[in-house]
């Protein structure tokens, strides 16, 4: 038996456009792969579904569906300009993301162009503080020279007489079941229901073009070295669609002093053993501005960290803490002089000056 579009969606043949979508919605929800994990037969009945609802929600094209000789369909439905770029009509996959689109426009589903991906590079001051960079990005985008139509001035065009204009092309099966009839994208036109004459001298008849620019794009502070960051809508441009977006993976570069968690600093700073046993005041390097004062106390052990509140990265709206270690540097190869006055010097100290020998020998 030949189904008709108006059986499968459930409908009389004189539903209104209202009474059409009103049962699409209500057995796409039904069959939608997301509710029927894996169900092959709900996946079937959910492709049959939109394709008639694509028909039968538009009020020309169900008309032509309803008188199909000798003018099928009032032409012109493009349903993203063919060349690879496009929303696939006949595609499965693309059908299901489409559906949303089907709710709430008058049918007619958006394209949506390719995510395009860079990699930028940030110092270690620029991912901590933010920054603007110069971002050179190559997408595609509608030949600005025919309009994307890639035909010569984007006009010099004919019918496609294949589906004599409609962009579609209808196939009647012979199955065990009886006449089966079904709807294609026409192969020779790729649904725009027309064929170019004279190809676009730019893109040589491609309708779409490589173009390279450079973008400026606002880095915000602290950006992570994998991290990846998505701009929309800078990726490839598509005739009649949204564009795709642009992602960005970063590569932060290490600093030769600092390290970093969030807004706060890591910092090892290495100190001599007169400075560990009698203190000193010291400046160290800070990632920005001035050098910091630091106050290292007397008798301080080797791995000391002292933070330097405040001194961490600034954005304006946190700031973080400066956490340095301090390495005690041992002096080497020393005189004989130097080792017998270090002998005397030992001499001096008490046992119980020395308070993690003591508690190790206790234990
Ligand atoms: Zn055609
Ligand atoms: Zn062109």
């Amino acid at each position: 038996m030949d189904k008709s579009y108006y059986d499968i969606l459930g409908v009389s043949k004189d539903a209104t456009q209202d009474e059409i979508k009103s049962a699409y919605k209500k057995l796409a929800f039904k069959y939608h792969p997301d509710h029927n994990p894996g169900d092959n037969a709900a996946a079937e009945k959910f492709k049959e579904i939109n394709e008639a609802y694509q028909v039968l929600g538009d009020a020309d094209k169900r008309a032509a569906y309803d008188n199909p000789a000798p003018n099928f369909g009032s032409g012109g439905f493009n349903f993203g300009g063919g060349n690879g770029f496009g929303f696939n009509f006949g595609g499965g996959e693309s059908i299901f993301d489409g559906i949303f689109n089907f709710f709430g426009g008058g049918g007619n589903a958006r394209a949506q162009g390719r995510d395009i991906s860079v990699r930028v590079t940030l110092t270690f001051e620029e991912a901590a503080f933010g920054a603007q960079k110069e971002v050179a990005v190559s997408r595609t985008e509608p030949c600005s020279a025919c309009g994307g139509t890639g035909a010569k001035n984007g006009t010099e065009f004919v019918k496609c007489s294949n589906c004599s204009g409609t962009g579609k092309v209808r196939y009647v099966q012979n199955t065990p079941y009886g006449q089966m009839a079904s709807e294609r994208v026409c192969p020779k036109c790729g649904g725009s229901g027309k064929i170019i004459k004279e190809t676009c001298p730019k893109c040589f008849g491609k309708a779409y073009l490589r173009v390279n620019t450079t973008l400026k794009l606002t880095f915000p502070p602290l950006m992570e070295n994998g991290q990846v960051v998505s701009v929309r809508g800078e990726g490839d441009k598509i005739k009649g669609g949204t564009p795709g977006d642009l992602q960005i993976a970063i590569t932060v570069l290490p600093h030769k002093l600092f390290t970093r968690k969030n807004a706060d600093l890591y910092m090892t700073y290495p100190i001599t053993v007169m400075q560990a046993l009698l203190g000193d005041k010291v400046k160290v390097p800070a990632l920005k501005g001035d050098p910091l004062a630091m106050t290292i106390p007397e008798g301080t052990q080797s791995s000391t960290t002292i933070k330097l509140r405040g001194a961490g990265v600034d954005t304006g709206r946190r700031k973080g803490d400066m956490y340095v270690k301090l390495v005690v540097d041992i002096p080497k190869n020393l005189t004989r002089e130097q080792k017998e006055k270090a002998k005397e010097l030992s001499a001096l100290f008490k046992d119980n000056q020395y308070e993690s020998v003591r508690s190790f020998n206790r234990k």
